[in-house]
């Protein structure tokens, strides 16, 4: 390994410890052992911290467990990873009595394995840190908020808000959507925000459900089912922003009428089983993944809308390529922080994440739309995919994340 010039014998900073930034680090250290340091900094509380009050469940392509199952995750998600076998979308308006089935499919890649499993936010980040703590390469810096960089010839340094600074080859950006370092770094986002807000809760259902998720196209969003552990269901509902407040501000009884509404009569009678949580919804897209020694990865690089839950699966491609690129450098004597290495980084993951970004956005506009015609476009589509076996593996392929260029963590083998 080259030898560090940095003042803080640090290779790398993440900034940022959430699922990105915890999985780089855990990635990092693995791959190339306790020489190569770490500073993981989040301005949250300590590690974990925000994961209880994160009340969402993530759907997790079957490329995604696998890397969690190399880093030594997985394990600890296992009894709370939720197998989705089959997935059926329908489309129907709120007071539609009957809800035909558009597309039904088994969620299965062709080695019989589940395409995706429903995991919660809580129980993954738990996983990350408990991980993430046991390195002894890795150094938490808590309750501590990133403000700005420079980067030279040698190092990168960065300053934190009580004026610390910290210096290492590779400064990496894992903020999310809003990137002090990004803004810093002077890269430019393009994006847009919708009319829309998210709206997740959990529900316990009367009858089984058998493994199967359901996602349910109204004119106003996409209400999905995603199944839990137990008789019970994530509820991801995507709701116009004015209904969605007056929603969010009712009372229990009130709030669960509108989800049974949503929800249908198939599972029983069902009751909340969960705090109810809304986040703003919006795309947007950096128009560099890189700049000298800094690179960025997850929401910070790239914000989907949530509708075909690939967010955090995007963020883990970032991952497992730029743990690739820089390992791959550091071992042929390069730095972490090498030039090339970053804009081969850029290359393998920014056109992908615009394909991502702007496919969903596409969904969205799709389904939201209750105009004759276009229903009439969207029932035939989908028709299509169903009566053809390719079309429709093709299409779990996708969610599962298992086609293109993959990256090694993702094809479940260390890097
Ligand atoms: C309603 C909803 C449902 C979703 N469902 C799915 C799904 O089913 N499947 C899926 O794949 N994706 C899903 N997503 C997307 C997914 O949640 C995000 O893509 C994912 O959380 C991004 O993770 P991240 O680590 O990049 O950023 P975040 O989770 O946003 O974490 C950023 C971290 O950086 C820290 N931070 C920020 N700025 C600083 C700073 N300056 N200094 C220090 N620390 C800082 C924050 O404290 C935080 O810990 C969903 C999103 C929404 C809104």
């Amino acid at each position: 390994m080259a030898a560090k010039e940095n003042s803080d014998n640090l290779d790398v900073v993440i900034s940022g410890a959430s699922f990105a930034g915890l999985a780089l680090a855990c990635g990092l250290a693995q791959a190339l052992g306790d020489q190569f340091k770490i500073a993981l900094i989040d301005r949250g509380a300590g590690p974990g911290a925000s994961a209880a009050r994160d009340s969402r469940a993530s759907a997790l392509s079957a490329a995604s467990k696998r890397m969690l199952d190399v880093l030594g995750a997985w394990p600890l998600i296992a009894a709370e990873a939720q197998p989705v076998a089959r997935i059926e979308i329908t489309d129907s308006s709120l007071d539609a009595g009957v809800r035909p089935v558009l597309l039904t499919y088994d969620n299965v890649v062709e080695n019989g394995e589940p395409a995706t499993y429903i995991v919660p936010n809580g129980v993954l980040q738990d996983a990350l840190c408990a991980v993430a703590s046991r390195t002894p390469s890795i150094r938490w810096i808590s309750s501590a908020e990133a403000r700005d960089f420079s980067s030279n010839e040698t190092e990168t340094r960065v300053r934190l808000a009580d004026g610390t600074e910290l210096g290492a080859s590779l400064l990496v950006a894992a903020e999310g959507r809003r990137s002090r370092l990004r803004e810093a770094a002077g890269i430019k986002v393009v994006g847009w925000s919708y009319p829309q807000i998210g709206i997740v809760t959990t529900v316990r259902h009367e009858r089984p459900h058998e493994a199967r998720a359901v996602q349910h196209f109204l004119p106003s969003g996409p209400f999905a089912v995603l199944p839990l552990k137990g008789d019970r269901a994530c509820i991801t509902w995507t709701e116009d922003a004015q209904e969605a407040r007056r929603i969010l501000a009712l009372d229990d009884a009130d709030f669960l009428a509108e989800v049974e509404q949503r929800f249908g009569g198939k599972l029983g009678a069902i009751a909340l089983d969960g705090p109810r949580q809304s986040w703003p919804l919006e795309t947007h897209l950096a128009r560099r993944y890189v700049a000298p020694r800094f690179a960025l990865v997850g929401d910070a690089a790239h914000g989907v809308h949530p509708l075909a839950g690939q967010g955090l699966n995007l963020a883990f491609r970032d991952v497992a390529a730029l743990i690739e690129v820089v390992s791959e450098a550091v071992r042929l004597g390069f730095e972490p922080g090498d030039t090339q290495a970053l804009e081969r980084y850029e290359r393998w993951r920014r056109f992908d994440s615009v394909v991502s970004a702007t496919t969903f956005d596409g969904l969205n506009r799709l389904f939201a739309s209750d105009l004759t015609l276009l229903r009439s476009a969207r029932e035939f589509g989908l028709g299509v995919v169903d009566r053809i076996p390719a079309l429709k593996r093709f299409f779990v392929g996708e969610a599962a994340g298992v086609t293109g260029e993959l990256p090694r963590l993702l094809r479940g083998e260390a890097v």
